[in-house]
């Protein structure tokens, strides 16, 4: 199927149907929330009705984003939804503890750009050429002939800022430049949102950058960059879980380091890792092993285990693929 059929069936399904359930995933970031809200705003241009939901609590960051107001969290509703939206998650489990929200025979829109997403949906606009999820979202918009206006905009220059690292990574293309112009002239103010999403650093983040920069390390071929952020150690700064997204760049960004790790331990024997690789290591696949997904370039995954054995798997899944 190609694009345009894949929008004319995403648009379809949302005018057939009603009465939405809008879900990203779990730790939203900015394309999560970002393509959330920019189908919250598209379907309130529609006049429909919906309720978006999302595991945890917006992170302050994102506090700006126009309708973040209206998410709520999955423990404070009380019904169930048979027409669901999925926005940027690769796979069902990515919804966290949402997914008891649906009915057992839900109809689902997925709509994403992960490599890894396995087509849950009953209709499925996943584009693995799109930089960001609020990319498709705004080509949906496009496709429905829905106005743009600033308070949606504000939402997709948000998600393909983000995803985009600024405009810096290799999904940066001449079309990602085209819609950000667009939503430009749609009132967003570019300074603003940079300063907002990756300028302003609480107090706790600082103080964990200058700890886990202190516990940075490379293994011996100087390919491979990580660091261990640990229960402990988030406690002593006073960092929230949202403080630790970034970290894993200064793994990633050495000179000669293709693969840059970050290993968090979420609880006592889980931890979440992220993968961020340059130029070879399909670090999508890595993440695919342990469970997880993500994209070529970016992926993440949640282990069970002692800090120490995981460490040394994945170390090692890693030095595998950077040999073949
Ligand atoms: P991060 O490391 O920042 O959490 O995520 C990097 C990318 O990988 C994001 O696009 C994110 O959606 C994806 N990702 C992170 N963790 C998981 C996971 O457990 N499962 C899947 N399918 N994707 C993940
Ligand atoms: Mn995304």
């Amino acid at each position: 199927m190609n694009t345009e059929q894949m929008l004319q069936e995403a648009a379809d399904f949302l005018k057939e149907h009603d009465d939405f359930l809008v879900l990203t995933h779990v730790q939203p970031d900015g394309d999560a929330l970002g393509s959330t809200l920019g189908l919250a705003h598209l379907l309130e241009a529609w006049g429909k009705r919906f309720v978006i939901a999302c595991e945890e609590p917006v992170p302050d960051r994102f506090t700006f984003l126009p309708m973040n107001e209206q998410i709520r969290l999955a423990s404070e509703l009380n019904r169930k939804f048979t027409n669901l939206v999925a926005l940027d998650c690769g796979d069902l489990q990515r919804l966290g503890g949402c997914s008891a929200l649906l009915e057992e025979n839900a109809a689902i829109l997925n709509i994403d750009h992960h490599k890894t997403n396995d087509s849950f949906g009953k209709v499925n606009l996943v584009d693995l050429e799109s930089a960001a999820t609020s990319q498709i979202v705004y080509n949906l918009a496009r496709h429905m002939r829905t106005d743009i206006r600033r308070e949606m905009a504000i939402c997709l220059y948000t998600g393909i800022l983000t995803d985009t690292g600024g405009f810096r990574y290799s999904n940066t293309t001449v079309e990602v430049h085209r819609i950000a112009a667009d939503l430009l002239s749609a009132g967003v103010s570019p300074y603003d949102i940079a300063d907002r999403v990756f300028e302003t650093l609480s107090w706790s983040q600082a103080l964990l950058i200058r700890e886990a920069l202190g516990a940075l390390q490379r293994d011996e071929t100087g390919k491979v960059a990580w660091i261990v952020v640990n229960r402990e150690l988030l406690k002593r700064v006073g960092a929230s879980d949202e403080d630790v997204e970034g970290l894993v760049s200064y793994a990633r960004n050495i000179q000669g380091v293709e693969v840059g790790i970050l290993f968090r331990e979420k609880a006592e024997g889980v931890v979440k890792v992220s993968f961020r690789s340059k130029y070879q290591v399909d670090v999508g696949e890595i993440a695919l092993f342990f469970g997880g997904g993500g994209h070529a370039r970016a992926a993440g995954c949640t282990i069970e285990g002692s800090i120490e054995q995981i460490q040394s798997d994945v170390l090692a899944k890693v030095r595998e693929s950077l040999r073949s």
